[in-house]
């Protein structure tokens, strides 16, 4: 098949901003847990972008919805709201601890208003009262505060003057969460699973132990379920599972099942915070977006869904550390549902990078978490069939790698 398009790879390097590097497939057209590129070449996708197409591609359920929204209403601004929004926020209140929502479009604007919140909620009683803790390797979003919130250095490096009044704590750590706390700290926000820092899933007691901090010195628990929400923990969100309640959880990615949407949910306790014209987004709750993602939470809401979820989770990671033995790439699997984890072993340590190209190369789409550790995220119903190909595909790109020599 010849490229109709006009537009290529390296179209990329002459037109666009150089702060992604995109691999040389480009997909154009996505169906269930499958891609296709522009020379007709099949991918099995475990990736979902990055974990955001979570019912796969094409769902036709979302593609119903969003074609009939688009027939009927775009966008109104906040001036007015719209049916769409208003049926989301109350379907995600019945479904969760919280009693409003703010929507917005990313994770980071999700974390903007979350912070802001924190923010304006502890200024009301204290000035004082206006840091924010957060731990290293975590990763909120890519906006200034959001970057200087995470603890990432890499990506705040050259961007200074950063916002202050920010503390890192490491994480899975107690003591070192204790060191930075005091009363000045209005909020400590947390991914339940670090995604980007390695997919690594915060233990039961640190969370337990995080809470109880939190209301020791009166501050605000913020959970990050951006990447963690919407099923794809195995539970619609994550902090059911730890069995801990935050008082703000800011979510986006597989809300609109690759439908650009933010959330941030909270209780009514702390929604008069952002009091009228505190905080706002031109976007935000847009009908098209909120109507995708009321198809995506009822989808999510089947409990079929989540039941697959648990059981491809333990197939795929089942299949993962015989293969991952087997070539000496790694030993085990960690994570959460299907967002799953695999620390490289010492001899290919920095070496996630040349996985995931080799099984491109096979036909299977993978993610990295840093330089050490694969990640996948596969589609939340994707088939036991599905899970077995790509796991073929995942070990014939061992056999490449291993073949070529380690290290
Ligand atoms: C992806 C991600 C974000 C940022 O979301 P954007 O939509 O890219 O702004 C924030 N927090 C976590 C945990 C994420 O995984």
């Amino acid at each position: 098949m010849t490229v109709m398009s006009g537009v290529s790879r390296a179209t990329f390097d002459e037109v666009m901003v150089p702060n992604y590097q995109p691999v040389a497939p480009i997909p154009v057209r996505g169906q269930g847990s499958r891609l296709w590129d522009q020379q007709g070449r099949e991918y099995l996708d475990f990736a979902c972008g990055i974990a955001v197409t979570g019912l796969g591609h094409a769902h036709p359920k979302l593609l119903a919805v969003l074609t009939d929204q688009a027939a009927r209403l775009w966008h109104v601004s906040n001036v007015m709201t719209n049916e769409p929004a208003l049926r989301l926020a109350r379907r995600l209140t019945e479904l969760t601890f919280a009693d409003k929502v703010f929507f917005c479009n990313s994770g980071a604007e999700a974390n903007e208003a979350a912070f802001k919140l924190a923010r304006r909620w502890g200024n009301a009683q204290d000035p004082r009262k206006h840091t924010i803790v957060s731990f290293y390797n975590a990763f909120h979003g890519r906006t200034l505060f959001t970057v200087s919130v995470g603890g990432q250095a890499k990506y705040t490096q050259g961007f200074e003057p950063l916002p202050g009044g920010i503390r890192h704590a490491a994480f899975n750590d107690l003591a070192s969460l204790e060191a930075v706390m005091d009363d000045s700290v209005c909020a400590v926000v947390m991914e339940p699973v670090q995604g980007e820092g390695g997919v690594l899933p915060a233990t039961r007691e640190f969370a337990h132990g995080v809470r109880a901090l939190c209301d020791r010195h009166r501050a605000l628990l913020i959970y990050d379920e951006v990447q963690t929400g919407n099923g794809r923990s195995g539970s619609l969100f994550a902090y059911e599972q730890y069995g801990v309640t935050p008082d703000v959880l800011t979510t986006a990615k597989g809300l609109g099942g690759g439908f650009p949407i933010g959330a941030m949910l909270t209780t009514d306790a702390l929604a008069g915070v952002l009091a009228f014209g505190t905080h706002g987004s031109t976007y935000g709750g847009n009908p098209l977006a909120c109507a995708v993602a009321e198809a995506v939470i009822e989808e999510l809401a089947r409990p079929e869904l989540l039941r697959n979820v648990g059981e491809r989770a333990a197939q795929l990671s089942t299949g993962l550390v015989e293969i991952g033995r087997r070539h000496g790439l790694f030993g085990a699997t960690r994570g959460l549902g299907l967002l799953i984890g695999a620390p490289l072993a010492e001899a290919w340590k920095g070496r996630a990078k040349d996985v995931v190209n080799a099984a491109l190369a096979q036909g299977l789409w993978l993610l990295v978490a840093g330089p050490d550790v694969l990640r996948f995220a596969p589609p939340l119903n994707i088939s036991a069939a599905d899970v077995d190909e790509g796991l073929r595909r995942f070990d014939r790109a061992c056999a490449t790698l291993t073949q070529a020599g380690a290290g």
